[in-house]
């Protein structure tokens, strides 16, 4: 039997998987809840980027941690999406990887994040990797290397 060349597919650079920052729907960290409720609800992503204005990486935000921050001891309390900054309920635990890195990372990463950040040398954001197009790139991979057996 044919071995895959499993290598080749683990080595490839990551650029080609990018959704670049113009694409990549984000808040600031100094925005209100209500803001990044409105922008998740609208763009229907569970989470997204938080990046300052230089296109610094702050944090990720999702819907689960809105809703959790509005939680009340017997009420949910909605007044607190006006009050509350995105950087007071934010994750700083995300994946984060540089644009010289390989596939084999973002695969690994990618079992348990459904996207990755991805950053240039100078910590500037560039956009980010997703579970889906990775496994794309994994799906056509294989069926390719079937069809040559
Ligand atoms: P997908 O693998 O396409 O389902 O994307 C996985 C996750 O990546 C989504 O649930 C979002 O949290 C995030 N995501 C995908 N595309 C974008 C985008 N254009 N802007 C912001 N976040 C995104």
């Amino acid at each position: 039997m044919q071995k895959l060349d499993y290598l080749n597919i683990l080595e490839s650079p990551i650029q080609s998987f990018l959704i670049s920052v113009e694409k990549v729907a984000h808040v600031q960290p100094n925005n209100t809840l209500e803001h990044a409720l409105l922008i998740l609800i609208k763009s229907g992503y569970t989470a997204i980027p938080v990046l300052d204005t230089d296109f610094k990486l702050h944090g990720l935000i999702s819907k689960a941690q809105i809703l959790d921050s509005i939680l009340g001891l017997e009420r949910i309390e909605p007044e607190r999406l006006q009050t509350t900054t995105v950087s007071e309920v934010m994750t700083t635990s995300l994946a984060r990887m540089k644009n010289d890195e390989r596939f084999e990372r973002a695969l690994s990463y990618s079992i348990n994040h459904p996207f990755i950040c991805v950053e240039n040398e100078y910590g500037e954001f560039l956009g980010i990797i997703t579970r889906s197009k990775l496994l794309a790139h994994v799906n056509g991979y294989l069926h390719a290397n079937k069809k040559t057996k």
